[in-house]
């Protein structure tokens, strides 16, 4: 064998299915070999560490393009840097469609932008208005790399009705790609959300009143259904409680490819976080609203059966006190003019291993799963991400399960003026970061060149093959 070009010596590989002690050998940015002794050019001392796969995000929002121009404040040198803070080396973020507006320039805008990462990235395709102009375009983003489409059942401007969501599900199953899917219903949260402000009840803690997970479960449901209906796999974003996750888990019990994701928020905070005086409860807003004790432990217990198979971030790149913050709206703005979305690239892994691993709610081979390798298949970037093997790139965080850790905002390294987890000490932190054999980040110093990051084109993978269960056998996406 070629001489290796660098070995992570002496510490624990931690795969999604079992741990051992190995080294990791790596050459030309690739993993060539995992065993004991191995010798290289240069050497990364990992005696005491854990060596897991890079974190993949398969949900986060990093310089996304806003209708009105312009982006997300979170930047790509901002968000990959808090990225590899956190241990993090792969980011599927969101190319946009706006109503009345074509993908192409958004596309190649977008493309233009991520030019700057450091991170290694795919993009989910955002439809909002699947005019028969749109769907002709998809095809083209197909072969550009994309294969996950995200539609919301809720929101102004970007909601679908129910028959616009069948079209989306329908290009899809044509296209062979994957839908993520927002679930809530829109018109009962609009209806709650009249019916509040007219109470006046406008302050922050409002907004989880406006979306109970009813409306959440319904939504879920919903969708689950019409994919059914369409046979096409998708993938539930942000569940919040119990209640949505058991939609999943009666869809999969009938075998149908649906999966789900939540996120530390979900995990973490609640709708009391929301209940602060003043303004400050717009810093933990974010949609679907975060429950209560009862339902993370259901979310909990769902994790640990697999109905839940991701836990990504959904960073969003919106400040408290910026331009396009929380504030906005002013500071006596109704929940219902609040931006929505917490940011969470670099506190995601920390929070999940400190509330999960070091707590014994799950292992560290569930962690991996979670936070790398099912993202990776599910999103199609698996097994050159995501796993730990020969042939895999060498993308590696280093990770100290006991090491405690104050969250402030300063350590997140994002663009963003806050973080809601500020003050909460959490066990086990990213030591150092390898994406591609590079040290990323040592010690919380990110030493990647922007613009070092690669895009990552998903071809077709055999887990978003429809199934091919249709009512009467009959098609109607081929129509
Ligand atoms: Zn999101």
């Amino acid at each position: 064998m070629a001489e290796l070009e660098l070995v992570v010596r002496g510490g624990t590989v931690v795969t999604a299915s079992e741990q051992f002690r190995a080294d990791v050998g790596i050459t030309g940015g690739r993993i060539a070999a995992v065993g004991a002794g191995l010798e290289g050019a240069r050497t990364l001392e990992a005696g005491g560490l854990l060596v897991m796969p890079g974190g993949v995000d398969s949900h986060c929002h990093i310089e996304q393009l806003q209708a009105g121009g312009g982006a997300d404040e979170e930047t790509w040198e901002s968000g990959s840097r808090a990225a590899l803070t956190g241990g993090t080396t792969t980011v599927v973020t969101f190319s946009t469609q706006f109503k009345g507006r074509p993908i192409g320039p958004s596309l190649a805008e977008y493309r233009r932008r991520a030019a700057k990462a450091t991170v290694d990235f795919a993009f989910h395709q955002i439809v909002t208005d699947p005019t028969d102009a749109v769907i002709a375009e998809l095809p083209d983003v197909v072969a550009s790399g994309i294969r996950s489409f995200k539609v919301f059942l809720t929101y102004d401007p970007l909601r679908l009705d129910d028959r616009e969501f069948l079209r989306v599900l329908a290009a899809a199953r044509r296209l062979g790609a994957l839908v993520t899917v927002h679930c809530e219903n829109y018109d009962a949260i609009g209806w709650m959300t009249e019916a509040l402000l007219a109470a006046g009840k406008t302050a922050p803690k409002y907004h989880a009143w406006s979306r109970p997970i009813v409306v959440e479960r319904e939504a879920t449901h919903r969708a689950i259904a019409l994919a059914e209906l369409v046979d096409t796999p998708i993938q539930v974003f942000h569940v919040s409680g119990p209640e949505a996750a058991d939609e999943i888990d009666r869809a999969r019990r009938r075998g149908l490819k649906v999966w789900g994701e939540t996120c530390p928020q979900y995990l973490v905070l609640s709708a009391e976080s929301m209940d602060k005086p003043g303004f400050e409860g717009a810093k933990f807003m974010c949609s679907p609203a975060p429950r209560d004790a009862a339902a993370t432990a259901g979310l909990w217990e769902a994790i640990r059966l697999g109905t839940l198979d991701v836990v990504s971030s959904d960073h969003s790149g919106w400040s408290y006190d910026g331009p396009r913050g929380k504030r906005v709206n002013g500071a006596d703005a109704s929940f219902r003019d609040i931006p929505n979305g917490v940011p969470g690239l670099a506190s995601r892994l920390p929070l999940l291993w400190s509330e999960g691993v070091a707590k014994g709610r799950i292992s560290p081979s569930d962690f991996v799963r979670l936070t790398s390798t099912r993202p990776a298949q599910i999103f199609g970037l698996h097994p050159r991400k995501g796993s730990v093997m020969p042939g895999a790139d060498a993308d590696l965080v280093l990770w100290d399960p006991s090491r405690r850790v104050t969250i402030a905002n300063a350590l997140m390294q994002h663009a963003i003026d806050y973080t809601p987890y500020e003050g909460m000490e959490v066990t086990g932190w990213p030591v150092a970061t390898v994406r591609r054999g590079e040290v990323a980040m040592w010690d919380g110093r990110v030493q990647a060149a922007p613009g070092s990051g690669e895009y990552l084109p998903v071809a077709p993978y055999d887990l978003i093959r429809p199934r091919g269960v249709l009512a009467n056998g009959f098609d109607p996406s081929a129509y």
